[in-house]
């Protein structure tokens, strides 16, 4: 069987419904499983409208009816028949009945997110279903709360493989021996049947998921580039489509950033050797990338670029070495705070580290560093990572930059730039 995955983009609108469908039904469809994320920005809003429930300031009202009225009008133009769209006015029920009651006063803010957030994909997933009935489709709508099993790590819930295994093996072994089922990304439950969510952009995540414990022929992700380019088309002009990448090549371009696909989507596949399709569904004719098994090396120099980064330098007030107790002491605190080490360097007596910008999280982290290290500070810069570097593409990079950081492993150099 096969998994594909369709991300909010490709269901932004009633036309892109349509294109979805037609990409399902030329695959002659049975033995499909298809995972759907939410429509459009609609994940955004759910988050807004989660802020505003839970402080009770911001336009709750507003911020539903906008959404409620995007899907409505989705709807509207892709039937006449909305009754056949029946579960999707329930879900706007539900979601309007515990928008009506107060919050619980001591529920955790996360719990709350993942039940409204969840509305997203439960709404889109029963579109995309009803218009494949709707088109003589006979697909089955499966509710993903029930097969994904995960702890109680709310925004990031953590699967628990076997139980999720047995449920999806148990619901959709048979049924997929013939048929299409569809399920919603990004979402699932904990053994109290609590929804969670599997953090942000999860969907991709989802797909691997039910791919592995299917053990599926392919996975295929539709999204609305070629394939997986050799840098983000925002950044970079002059960008190639890779035809072939090794599941290692993918992993390690995931890890430092690229956003084509969700860094936790690859080990589920490699481990049983599934191969992963990246294709567009605005030219599904072509074959866009596999990821898989392969014998060769990224072909092509590949760029990522991370931009609005600090470097944030320790030096230890005492003049001790930088070893194995300072870098544990460095680890704990960052670890502590959420502050994810996008590069790190150091010297006998100093430790660099870039990061993302968080200005939040950093003024709740610098305070306790700064009881043993003195700390500079350098912000606005711009981490280019490039896999399968050679030093023309470094030279290509660095025009017009100055550079702070420079890190060298076989395969990747890391450089951390500021604008001259
Ligand atoms: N809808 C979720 C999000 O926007 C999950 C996904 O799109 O993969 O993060
Ligand atoms: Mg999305």
């Amino acid at each position: 069987m096969q998994v594909f995955k369709f991300g909010g983009a490709s269901v932004r609108d009633a036309q892109g419904v349509r294109n979805v469908a037609g990409i399902i039904q030329q695959q002659r469809p049975n033995n499909l499983l298809v995972v759907v994320s939410a429509m459009g920005e609609t994940t955004n809003a759910l988050e807004q409208l989660t802020w505003a429930y839970l402080r009770r300031q911001g336009d709750q009202e507003l911020i539903w009816q906008r959404i409620r009225a995007y899907h409505e009008q989705i709807i509207r133009d892709l039937t006449n028949k909305p009754e056949a769209f029946e579960p999707v006015y329930s879900l706007f029920s539900e979601v309007e009945t515990m928008l009506n009651q107060e919050p619980e006063p001591h529920q955790h803010p996360d719990k709350v997110y993942d039940h409204l957030v969840s509305y997203g994909e439960l709404l889109s997933t029963r579109i995309v279903n009803a218009y494949l009935n709707q088109s003589g489709l006979d697909s089955y709508w499966v509710d993903a709360r029930r097969l994904v099993r995960t702890d109680d790590s709310y925004r990031e819930g953590k699967v628990d493989w076997e139980q999720t295994c047995e449920y999806i093996t148990d619901t959709l072994a048979d049924l997929l021996e013939t048929g299409v089922a569809i399920t919603q990304g990004f979402i699932g439950s904990t053994g109290e049947g609590y929804t969670t969510t599997l953090g942000r952009d999860g969907s991709d995540y989802t797909a691997a998921i039910f791919a592995h414990c299917l053990n599926a022929e392919g996975v295929t992700i539709w999204k609305d580039v070629p394939g997986v380019l050799n840098a983000d088309p925002k950044w970079f002009d002059e960008t190639v489509k890779i035809d072939q990448l090794t599941y290692q090549d993918a992993i390690e371009l995931a890890y430092y950033g690229a956003t084509v696909i969700h860094p936790k989507t690859i080990k589920p596949l490699q481990n049983k050797n599934i191969p992963l399709y990246v294709r567009s569904f605005l030219h599904p004719q072509e074959t866009g990338t596999a990821i898989g098994q392969f014998e060769k090396h990224l072909p092509i120099p590949s760029f990522i670029f991370k931009m609005n980064q600090t470097l944030i330098s320790l030096h230890p007030k005492d003049f001790s070495f930088i070893a194995e107790e300072n870098l544990s002491k460095i680890f704990g605190q960052f670890a502590e705070y959420g502050v994810k080490i996008n590069l790190m360097q150091n010297t006998a007596i100093s430790f660099s580290v870039v990061v993302d910008h968080r200005p939040e999280r950093l003024a709740r982290l610098m305070p306790n560093l700064q009881e043993d290290f003195r700390i500079s500070y350098n912000e606005g810069l711009e981490l280019i990572t490039i896999r399968h570097y050679d030093e023309k593409t470094i030279d290509r990079v660095l025009v017009n930059k100055k550079l702070l950081v420079e890190q060298k492993s076989r395969y990747t150099v890391q450089l951390v730039v500021k604008d001259l």
